[in-house]
């Protein structure tokens, strides 16, 4: 006994809803490191169960539109269901090949490049899924519902071509290749003003003038209309993300993930497909959410991040070493001592931990500090390192226990009363300037305010500034001492002089 046609169409659909549901369940695991593993194992599976349904679904509605009875014109514009199933294979070994290396070797550090070059294909993939659906309209639609989708197609093209020029930017200044001061042009936000206002109105000419009336086909002017709001979309991409700069990169990186799920989400209505609306949605609004709690946590608020203009100007030189101060200096056997003799300690970390893969040593350090009845803590600052959890993400590599690791909100009010702050390879994130001086480019940022407590010690190679390039009047402080080197070296030599007995 068969299904029928529309029988079969209801499981596909069941089987989004299920992806969906398991996306949705993913996301809530995600949320808390106890249930973490858990959220990406239903991820996983939801994952495998979306791409199989899609490969099914779509051999076969090839396969069923090239039945006896079914009208020539309809089976032209499919392919067989064999060349379909090579086609996707064919992609899917292209990505796969691309793909698999550069995830293989990409190092922790370098995450959000990678992210930001992953959004910038999403967002292509909505440019080219808004001029193929505009090229080949969805089959015996009314008038009413192809305007609806002309819309689609000229907001899918819109965000799709923002995201991906946006996401080219991010990616070349989060890898250094392209200066992270933001581009102040005179006027920009007149320009971002005009670039929106003149896409409203060739959205509405777009969908008066796009397609022939009769016939359905697009016309010239659709073409010329539809390749103008895509430039429209790369001109307000680059723009926008080039005016932001310095220590709002966090923000950009999350806001884009946000527009990388809005995009999909309008392939998803374009294409008639509930299940990249509905992780398209998953996607943009919790990409959304995460940006404004990033701009919480940094004091911003989330319209002026958008609009950009905040950073370092390059003219801006940080202070140098000599208006600031003598700074001093502690070897590992001294800071073995210091902790030794230390009753409550608390480390932060920060890129250079990442960078130098110091979190082993410093996991061993924790847990022989702790066996000696020593308290000790991690205060996590928000946008500590280059990604949202960075930190969070390498203190569990490394099985620190989750219960000592607290939030700066959940730990800042501690300082006062701890002997030793380790800082290890941290410096924006602990930077008093962002609290004492209104000027500094930071101002406002909150930080761990590590200098409260009674000794100090800062991991790190030289003097040089952190992301936002400004200096930090931190390492120049009495209680402060500087203990130079890579910081997995520097933390390892603390380990073997703890393990000499006195
Ligand atoms: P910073 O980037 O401010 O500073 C890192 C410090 O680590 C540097 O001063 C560097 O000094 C030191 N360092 C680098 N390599 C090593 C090494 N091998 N051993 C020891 N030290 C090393 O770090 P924070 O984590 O405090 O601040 C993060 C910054 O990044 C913030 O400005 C934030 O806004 C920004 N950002 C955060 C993102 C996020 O999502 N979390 C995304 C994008 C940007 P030296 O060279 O002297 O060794």
């Amino acid at each position: 006994m068969g299904l029928s046609v529309e029988q079969i169409d209801q499981l596909f659909k069941g089987l989004y809803i299920v992806a969906g549901i398991l996306f949705i369940l993913s996301l809530a695991g995600l949320s808390k490191q106890t249930t973490a593993r858990m959220g990406n194992i239903a991820g996983m599976i939801g994952m495998v169960l979306a791409l199989a349904a899609v490969i099914a679904a779509s051999v076969y509605e090839s396969w069923a539109v090239h039945q006896p009875g079914i009208p020539a014109e309809l089976a032209a514009t499919r392919w067989s269901p064999e060349i379909t199933l090579a086609l996707i294979i064919g992609a899917l070994l292209i990505g796969a090949l691309i793909g698999t290396p550069v995830a293989r070797k990409v190092e922790m550090t370098q995450m959000p490049e990678l992210i930001a070059m992953f959004h910038s294909f999403v967002g292509m993939a909505a440019v080219l899924v808004g001029f193929n659906s505009f090229a080949v309209p969805p089959a015996g639609e009314g008038s009413d519902a192809l305007t609806v989708h002309l819309v689609e197609v000229a907001l899918g093209v819109l965000i799709g071509a923002y995201t991906f020029t946006g996401s080219v930017i991010a990616y070349l200044k989060l890898s250094a290749k392209m200066k992270s001061a933001p581009l102040t042009l005179p006027g920009r936000n007149v320009l971002n003003l005009v670039g929106f206002i003149v896409f409203f109105a060739l959205m509405i000419w777009f969908t008066v003038a796009g397609v022939d009336p009769m016939t359905h086909a697009p016309t010239a002017l659709g073409w010329v209309l539809i390749i103008a709001i895509a430039v429209i979309g790369f001109a307000l991409g680059f723009h926008m993300v080039a005016a932001i700069g310095g220590g709002d990169m966090p923000v950009v990186v999350s806001m884009l993930n946000s527009y990388s799920g809005w995009a999909a989400a309008a392939a998803g209505f374009m294409l008639g497909n509930n299940l990249l609306i509905i992780t398209g949605s998953l996607v943009g609004s919790s990409g959304a959410i995460l940006s404004y709690i990033m701009c919480r946590a940094m004091n911003r608020s989330f319209i002026s991040v958008i609009l950009g203009g905040f950073g370092v100007d390059t003219g801006t030189v940080a202070a140098s070493d000599e208006e600031q101060g003598e700074h001093r200096e502690i070897d590992a056997a001294g800071a073995a001592d210091m902790l030794m003799n230390a009753k409550s300690v608390i480390i932060t970390p920060g890129y250079g931990m990442a960078v130098a893969k110091a979190q082993y040593p410093v996991a061993e350090i924790t847990s022989k500090l702790r066996a000696q009845g020593i308290n000790v803590r991690f205060g996590v600052h928000p946008v500590a390192g280059r990604l949202p959890g960075h930190m969070n993400v390498l203190l569990a590599e490394a099985n620190v226990p989750y219960d000592i690791v607290l939030e700066m909100d959940e730990i800042n009010e501690d300082f006062d009363d701890t002997d030793v702050v380790l800082v290890i390879g941290a410096n924006d994130t602990v930077n008093p300037a962002a609290l004492d001086d209104p000027n500094s480019p930071i101002a406002g940022m909150p930080v761990l305010e590590v200098w409260k407590a009674a000794n100090v010690i800062v991991f790190k190679r030289s003097m040089a500034t952190g992301y936002a390039g400004v200096q930090n009047p931190l390492f120049f402080k009495e209680n402060t001492q500087m203990l130079f080197g890579d910081a997995k070296q520097r933390v390892e030599d603390i380990l073997q002089s703890l393990s000499v007995p006195a």
